[in-house]
Parts: structure tokens; C-alpha cells; sequence
């Protein structure tokens, strides 16, 4: 908090806090989840730190009831990439929710059995990137061998019999009447093929974010593999997010005049290509919720799309040697002798396009799809 408004920027602004999370794990914008605190209490705000602290002694007992009736906020984009089929979806839902809600309660029951008075720091867990790691992760002793029990006792035998059910329910990628049992989004761009290693891998993923029990994890996943019949070492066995991601800036609303920066492959908002019927995209703001209008889009993506396409177009080349930029007109050779390439590379661009073209088929836009045609005849 303080050291968003340490920043010259933001002088002028006031910031409060109106809700926060109590427990998070968190991926990335599009996908986290975790117990929703929504009234924030006065004593919150404390030095720019955030605390919650104990509350009474005779509130205890209702703070633990209270916590195991908490609703567990679930947004995670890579679940909608799981088949429908076989309730693969749904068993994502119910092991990481299951678990988040399981450490929560834990959390919970541990801080009202401290004496009252101690100021207990949000717990906080998780990466935003694999790199980026949070040090300031905050957790009890007893917290780290509760979820570490958890994932040995509990979850692994949760998920055996949950993925077994599923390997042995919806064995291919497509059904019985040749239909592709993976969901086809705006971000697909994977050639997803066994539904019961998609979900091991989306699930130890997300588990995975707790820092902590990252081992165990790891272990959990080499078992489950090895119950399908997936060597741990193989490729396929890498998690790879399963969605692409097109950000188009400042979307205007045209009711209500809210402004947004809409990602047309993971927006929440998003409602799925179905059939014939395009997908579309809702107002994010809950008193509003009128779809955009996919013409204002396009307008947008085609721009967006012919200043790519000329960037690339008009790009330098660049030395493979020396890597300097090329000055002369016409010369074949660097001064060093080195050939020239693309400063940005032909696959680049193409692996662009192709984004562009899953968009323009799932939203239906015409005009953009004639675009990309074009472009590819050329390129
Ligand atoms: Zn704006
Ligand atoms: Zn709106
Ligand atoms: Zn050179």
C-alpha cells in the first residue's frame, strides 16, 4: 500500500482498502483463488501494514463456524480448458477449492487458538511468476505441516480415484460421436489429447503455488502420471498454459461508459463460441453487463493488426554476428561479414497472426478474417 503511494504518480489519490483476500492463490490475472474478506475491520489499517487481528475470546467459536461457512472465490481460467465430459471440470473445482477451503479453516482455528492481542499478517502465498517468487510469505510451522499432511493423506487419495475415474470415462480426445471433448476457446491453441493428464497437470499446478508444499506436489503428480501411464520426464507432461492472450486496450463500454483493457481469449466475461452462435463479451461492471459491440472490436483488432503487420513489415535487419543494426542500403554482407535477419523473427509474426485468426473465427469477424487471409498469402 505505502509503497503505491511512495510513487510521485499517485500523490494526489487517496487509497483505502474496501475488501482483500484473506487466503490467495494466486497465478496470474486471470487465474486465483482464495477466501474473500469483504468487510475490512477499523483496526486494518495499521502503518501502511495490513493486519488482521484476533478478535475476542468469546467470538472464537463463531470465528471458527463463521470460517468453515466462508464461500471460496474460484476464478481460474485454465479449469474452463478441461472437457465437460467426465466432470472434469467440476473435480478441478471441487479438489482446489477442497483445499484452499481445508488450510483456511486450519488458519483459522490455529489464530483463535492464540492468546488474543497478537496481530496475525495476512497470509499472502503464492508466485505471480514462476521467477517472481514472494518472499514474504507468512505461515506457521504448524500451517506448512498441515497442507504438506493434507496433499499426502487426504488429496492424494482425493485425486487418485478421481483422475482413475476419469482416464477410465473419457479415455480420447474426442467422444463417441467424433465430437473433441476439450472445450475449443478463443485461446486454445494447444492440441490437447487426454483429458485425464490435462486435469493432473492443471490441478498440481495450482497446488503448486503454495510455495511450501511444492515437493509434496511434485511427488503427487510423479504418482498420478505413473497412473496413467505418463512418463513424469516426458513433454507432454510439462504444464503449459492452455490459453493464449490478446489484450485490446480502452474498450469503452457503450452504456455505461466504463473503460477497460479487454483480453479477448481470457476475460471472465466471455461468453463461448456455441455452435453457430459467435462468442461474446460482457461489460464487466455488474450494474451494466451489455454485451460490447464486436464491431468496435474488430475496428480495433484490424488496427491493431495493421500496425503489427507494417511493423514487421518495415522492421531492421540485424547482424547475426555482431548484432548492429543494418545502415546500408543495399549491401548482402554486415562490415563484419555476418549475414542479415529479421530483427523480429518470421515465427514471431506468425504465432501472432494465429491469435488473431482463433479470434476472428470464435467472435465471427469477418472483416478481420479477409485481413489475415491477406496477410498470409503474403508473408
Ligand atoms: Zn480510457
Ligand atoms: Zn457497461
Ligand atoms: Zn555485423
Amino acid at each position: 500500500m505505502n509503497s503505491i503511494l511512495s510513487k510521485m504518480l499517485f500523490k494526489s489519490i487517496r487509497l483505502e482498502p474496501k475488501a482483500c483476500w484473506e487466503y490467495l492463490l494466486w497465478m496470474d490475472k486471470s487465474n486465483q483463488g482464495g477466501i474473500y474478506l469483504s468487510e475490512i475491520p477499523n483496526n486494518f489499517y495499521k502503518n501502511g501494514e495490513l493486519c488482521i487481528s484476533t478478535v475476542d475470546d468469546e467470538e472464537d467459536t463463531d470465528l471458527v463456524s463463521l470460517a468453515k461457512q466462508k464461500k471460496v472465490e474460484m476464478n481460474w481460467n485454465i479449469c474452463k480448458f478441461l472437457p465437460t465430459a467426465g466432470s472434469c471440470q467440476n473435480f478441478f473445482q471441487i479438489a482446489i477449492a477442497g483445499h484452499i477451503h481445508a488450510v483456511y479453516v486450519h488458519i483459522i482455528e490455529e489464530t483463535a487458538r492464540l492468546p488474543s492481542g497478537v496481530d496475525t499478517p495476512v497470509k499472502r502465498r503464492g508466485i505471480s511468476t514462476q521467477l517472481e517468487r514472494m518472499a514474504e510469505t507468512v505461515c506457521t510451522p504448524s500451517m506448512v505441516q498441515f497442507s504438506q499432511e493434507r496433499i499426502q493423506n487426504v488429496l492424494t487419495e482425493q485425486l487418485f480415484g478421481i483422475t482413475q475415474k476419469i482416464h477410465r470415462s473419457v479415455s480420447t480426445s474426442v467422444n463417441k460421436d467424433g465430437d473433441p471433448v476439450f472445450p475449443l476457446l478463443a485461446g486454445s491453441y494447444l492440441p490437447l489429447k487426454s483429458p485425464a493428464l490435462e486435469f493432473v497437470k492443471a490441478v498440481c499446478q495450482v497446488l503448486r503455488l503454495d510455495v511450501n508444499i511444492q515437493s509434496q506436489v511434485d511427488k503427487l503428480k510423479r504418482d498420478l502420471l505413473k497412473l496413467i501411464g505418463v512418463g513424469s520426464f516426458a513433454d507432454e507432461a510439462n504444464f503449459q498454459d492452455p490459453c493464449m492472450s490478446l489484450v485490446v486496450p480502452e474498450v469503452i463500454c457503450e452504456y455505461c461508459n466504463s473503460c477497460r483493457d479487454l483480453d479477448l481469449c481470457r476475460d471472465a466475461c466471455i461468453t463461448p463460441a456455441r455452435g453457430n452462435q459467435p462468442a461474446s463479451i460482457r461489460c464487466s461492471n455488474p450494474e451494466c453487463g451489455v454485451n460490447y459491440s464486436l464491431e468496435v472490436i474488430e475496428q480495433h483488432l484490424i488496427s491493431m493488426l495493421m500496425r503489427r503487420s507494417m511493423t514487421y513489415t518495415l522492421q531492421d535487419l540485424k547482424c547475426t554476428k555482431c548484432k548492429m543494426i543494418k545502415d546500408k542500403n543495399m549491401s548482402k554482407y554486415c562490415d563484419c561479414a555476418g549475414t542479415y535477419s529479421n530483427n523480429i523473427p518470421r515465427d514471431q509474426f506468425m504465432q501472432k497472426l494465429k491469435i488473431y485468426e482463433n479470434i476472428s473465427k470464435h467472435y465471427h469477424l469477418e472483416n478481420l478474417s479477409e485481413m489475415i487471409e491477406f496477410i498470409n498469402k503474403y508473408n
